[in-house]
């Protein structure tokens, strides 16, 4: 069976096709890609598969033209891996928030898809861009089916008491004003590996995952489940990311609104793009840059010795809640990546049996445990693959 995979931003479409011969463990990847500038001048597509690899360049103006133009390489004679698109069997979806309604992933129908439109006043750059690439191969590939895999569903096992904020409850009721969590799908993923890896059963572990990347967010989760995560409402709550100020004082927001006489937009413009890395260093938002400034810019130092203080709070916060740890996962970009920032946030917390060791915290992008021998938390790097989490729900939900 083959499965295209597709994740819908607002200017790009992400892909990837697999094919599966009925086991979990023979996901095989044979083609993926991104088209890019949708919408803008310079669109382009990047195609990679076994023994291609391709770009091109041509006008997009819309998801729909960008899924026409990756279904036609995917079944390209030269360079494609398909024979012709009847022989995708099945799409997955990303989709950014499913909101209280979904707490797993879901086979699209008509209900599916109005449920997924209810959310859009709740992720307002996000669910537009993912319901336009569910309508593009709904008319594309009339009866193939389609599955949504939602950002926010592993979170649903969150209690009640860490999602309600303490504001008037009416707010919950009128506007569904909660905790939601971003970045399920890998949290999962990464939860699941560290379970395997560590050797013991996920229904019986205590794990902190830290998906570190462009956004940041850690989940505490126990026994499989996640049991609280920093992103909230949105993905701008919790850690220091590229140009988010994840936590902070509500009573800034109004005092800054006030004094500089800024617009709704022009607020959500400083928290979500001009803050965090970038905000606090005035350098970039990519951590790379910073590390590099860091030995002779005190901001950039500042700005890393942040990230680091946050993160060791957000770990002490979320071993207390899971009553143990077993092991602590970095993943994404930075997760990866940093040695630099895997250790600063390590250091310092042998009280709590977390320790990295400085030689095997050299690895990147691959598994592997950094802790040192006397640590009792096991630490480990864990590339995240939330591409084949979905490709895997969408074969369980109608492949199986
Ligand atoms: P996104 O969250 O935007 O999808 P990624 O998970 O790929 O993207 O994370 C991108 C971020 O990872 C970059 O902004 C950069 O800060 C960080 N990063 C990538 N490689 C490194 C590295 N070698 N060292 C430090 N940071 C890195």
């Amino acid at each position: 069976m083959n499965i295209l995979v597709v994740n819908c931003g607002s200017s790009t479409v992400k892909y990837q096709l697999f094919s599966v011969d009925g086991k979990e463990e023979d996901f095989q990847v044979r083609a993926k890609g991104i088209v890019e500038r949708i919408g803008i001048a310079g669109s382009k597509l990047e195609h990679k598969s076994d023994d291609q690899e391709l770009v091109r360049e041509r006008e997009v103006a819309n998801h729909r033209v960008a899924l026409e133009w990756i279904v036609e390489v995917l079944a390209d004679p030269k360079v494609g891996v398909l024979r012709d698109i009847t022989e995708i069997d099945a799409v997955g979806h990303r989709v950014v928030h499913g909101g209280e309604d979904f707490s797993d992933s879901a086979v699209i129908d008509q209900e599916v898809l109005e449920a997924i439109k209810q959310c859009v006043n709740l992720a307002p750059l996000h669910n537009p861009p993912n319901i336009l690439g569910i309508e593009a191969c709904q008319s594309l590939m009339p009866g193939v089916p389609q599955v949504a895999v939602f950002d926010t569903a592993f979170h649903g096992t969150i209690p009640k008491q860490a999602y309600i904020y303490a504001l008037p409850y009416q707010y919950y009721e009128k506007y569904k004003i909660r905790r939601y969590g971003f970045h399920g799908t890998s949290h999962r993923y990464v939860s699941q590996r560290g379970a395997q890896m560590l050797g013991i059963p996920l229904s019986e572990s205590k794990l902190i995952t830290c998906h570190m990347g462009g956004g940041v967010s850690f989940a505490a989760v126990k026994n499989g489940k996640s049991i609280d995560t920093s992103m909230g409402f949105t993905p701008l709550e919790g850690l220091v990311m590229g140009t988010r100020s994840g936590d902070l004082d509500p009573a800034i927001v109004l005092f800054l609104m006030e004094k500089e006489g800024l617009s709704i937009e022009e607020m959500d413009e400083i928290l979500n793009k001009k803050s965090g890395v970038l905000g606090v260093s005035g350098i970039s938002s990519d951590t790379r840059d910073i590390e590099a400034a860091a030995p002779t810019n005190h901001r950039a130092q500042l700005t890393l010795d942040l990230i680091a203080y946050r993160a060791k709070k957000y770990i002490g916060a979320y071993h207390a809640i899971l009553g143990g740890l077993d092991g602590i996962v970095f993943t994404a970009g930075i997760g990866e990546n940093s040695s630099y920032i895997r250790k600063s946030i390590c250091q310092g917390l042998l009280h709590l049996g977390i320790e990295i060791d400085d030689q095997r915290n050299k690895v990147r992008r691959k598994e592997a445990f950094i802790n040192s021998d006397q640590s009792q938390v096991k630490v480990m790097v864990i590339p995240t693959n939330e591409e084949l989490v979905i490709a895997w729900d969408t074969w369980k939900l109608v492949g199986k």
